[in-house]
């Protein structure tokens, strides 16, 4: 599966329908500061799933939706859309009979989000089980927020380790351990 295309209408500074192709290779976003580069990147956190509102550097999730400017007026809705490309056939079972997917995610003041797949509802467990086996998806070691790497290199060495682990892919591994331990 590769990203192709991400949408975004009412999502933080994308107040406007913004639509970016993702071309194979390296992908750079330059800009001014404040300009939402990093929001871009919360976006593709967030259409993956991302249930902490925390991660999206918000107050409440809700916060994600446009909040105004003077003389523009708020919007009572954001969406994201992410189109993969599965022509290599790699999506897990169940995702895998179409050659492109949607995943569209949506949310509306006071009632939370909803996600669809190629058009479908589905749950948010169905779009992390999508992401889930491909080395991506919104608690993704792949993706690095901004002052990240200052964290971890002045990190505890046990919060540097639990970092690393993570990244390595045996945190589950250790809870279950830990999970066996205490029987
Ligand atoms: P830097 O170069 O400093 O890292 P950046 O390009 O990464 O900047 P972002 O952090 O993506 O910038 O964008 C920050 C801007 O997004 C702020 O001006 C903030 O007010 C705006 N913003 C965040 N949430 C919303 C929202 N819900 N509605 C409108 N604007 C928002
Ligand atoms: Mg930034």
């Amino acid at each position: 599966m590769k990203f192709n295309r991400l949408r975004l209408v009412g999502f933080k500074t994308f107040v406007e329908p913004t639509d970016l192709l993702i071309e194979p290779g390296l992908t750079g976003v330059v800009g001014p500061n404040g300009c939402g580069k990093s929001n871009l990147v919360e976006a593709l956190r967030w259409v993956m799933g991302e249930s902490s509102h925390k991660a999206m550097r918000a107050q409440d999730m809700d916060d994600v939706i446009f909040a105004g400017t003077t003389g523009r007026p708020s919007r009572n809705a954001a969406e994201v859309a992410l189109q993969l490309d599965n022509s290599d056939r790699t999506a897990p079972a169940g995702f895998n009979e179409w050659d492109q997917l949607e995943v569209v995610r949506r949310i509306e003041r006071g009632s939370g989000s909803a996600y669809r797949i190629n058009g479908r509802d589905v749950r948010a467990r169905d779009v992390s089980l999508l992401f889930a086996d491909a080395s991506t998806g919104a608690r993704s070691p792949a993706l690095v927020r901004q002052g990240q790497i200052g964290e971890i290199v002045g990190a505890k060495p046990n919060a540097r380790r639990r970092i690393l682990e993570e990244a390595a892919g045996v945190a589950g591994l250790h809870a279950r351990r830990h999970e066996a331990e205490m029987r």
